[in-house]
């Protein structure tokens, strides 16, 4: 049976998100019905709104979403109804090359579930009967939400649902990008660019390492103050700052052992390049523009053995890592409360995006009311 629910849509690129009642569809054969709780804007929601990322419109936003189970389809036997859930932007098939060699993040199910479900279709309709596409497989910035079974994670029921939700896209990304993706070890050198939400908990995911010296680089010295809460040991305001390469090198002694581009601009991953030590590993973990470049010494690249790396999706394996993330936060070593800046009602998420564009710090979350 077919469910009405307040959604959050972008129509049509550089124009401000809309709310709409859409008409969710039950689920079919590996599918699941989740009603939402929370769900955090991310960066990735607001590049769908304004072209850095080209989705096909319209699309129902929100991909770091947690809520409960209502309805499952066939051949769901690992989920029942009233079971927590996070989703996963990355959906999960178990048994591809990637799935297999312990790298889900690159499954080739999530290849087909960009902007659909996994078969190619979708379950959502606007009021008009057309169709919605759905952010990653997703659409979670909505009341209800029908997604396949490889884009949850169940999750212990005593785990609040709005700290939950972060824990899908903004924790794991960053935190990832530190402990899996970059392998951070103990007493090392990492500088950080960009104190967004990724930044900040790519910060602490340094720290949960054991990094001895982390330096958050920021425009903001609010978000500056903000990253040192997060286990930032040194603040780096780059504004204005010509030799802001030199300095942050002259600053970690020499160079880093690892340095995040959490922004995702090439001029930024160059310079996470070059603040590194000789045989460093920088990480672009934000995502650039599809024209954008980055510019490397070739020389420098053999010389150095420095190591340039993406991480998608803080190199996830969902099912292992949300629970591990969820027992962090419990033991008092992940920081989920302090994240949550601001909270909105679905009505004002339009709202939440002029914030988010607006460079206002920490997340905001979007809290579904309990129905
Ligand atoms: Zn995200
Ligand atoms: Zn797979």
């Amino acid at each position: 049976m077919a469910t009405y629910a307040k959604a959050a849509i972008v129509r049509e690129v550089g124009k401000p998100v809309v709310v709409e009642t859409i008409e969710v569809a039950a689920p079919r054969h590996g599918e699941v019905t989740v009603r939402l709780s929370a769900c955090g804007v991310c960066h990735s929601d607001l590049s769908a709104t304004n072209g850095t990322l080209n989705f096909p419109l319209p699309l129902v936003l929100g991909h770091e979403g947690a809520g409960v189970i209502v309805a499952i389809g066939d051949g769901v036997d690992n989920y029942a109804v009233g079971d927590h859930v996070i989703s996963s932007f990355v959906s999960l098939c178990g048994h591809c090359h990637y799935c297999q060699t312990g790298r889900p993040q690159l499954c080739v199910q999530s290849l087909k579930s960009q902007y659909t479900l996994p078969d190619g279709t979708v379950r959502t309709r606007d009021a008009a009967g057309k169709d919605l596409n759905v952010f990653c497989g997703c659409g979670v910035m909505a009341e209800v939400a029908t997604v396949h079974m490889g884009n949850v994670v169940k999750i212990d029921q005593q785990m609040p649902l709005d700290r939950a939700a972060l824990i899908s896209c903004g924790v794991m990304t960053g935190v990832g990008a530190a402990v899996n993706t970059a392998k951070v070890e103990a007493g090392s050198i990492a500088v950080i660019f960009g104190c967004g939400g990724v930044g900040l908990n790519a910060i602490q995911g340094c720290a949960i390492a054991g990094a001895g010296v982390i330096v958050a680089v920021d425009t903001s010295d609010e978000k500056l103050e903000l990253a040192r809460q997060f286990g930032a040991t040194h603040g780096f305001n780059v504004t204005g700052r010509e030799d802001a390469g030199k300095a942050l090198f002259k600053l970690t002694g020499g160079g880093a052992d690892y340095a995040f581009d959490c922004v995702g601009v090439g001029k930024i991953s160059e310079m996470a390049w070059g603040v590194l030590r000789r045989g460093g590993t920088a990480v672009i973990v934000g995502i650039s523009g599809p024209k954008d470049q980055i510019v490397l010494s070739a020389q420098q690249v053999a010389t150095s053995e420095k190591t340039l790396t993406g991480s998608y999706y803080g190199s996830a394996r969902p099912q292992l890592d949300f629970p591990r993330l969820i027992g962090l936060y419990r033991s008092g070593r992940l920081k989920l409360d302090q994240l949550i800046t601001r909270t909105y009602s679905i009505d004002e998420a339009p709202q939440a995006f002029a914030d988010l564009n607006a460079g206002k710090q920490g997340r905001g979350v979007i809290i579904f009311d309990a129905a």
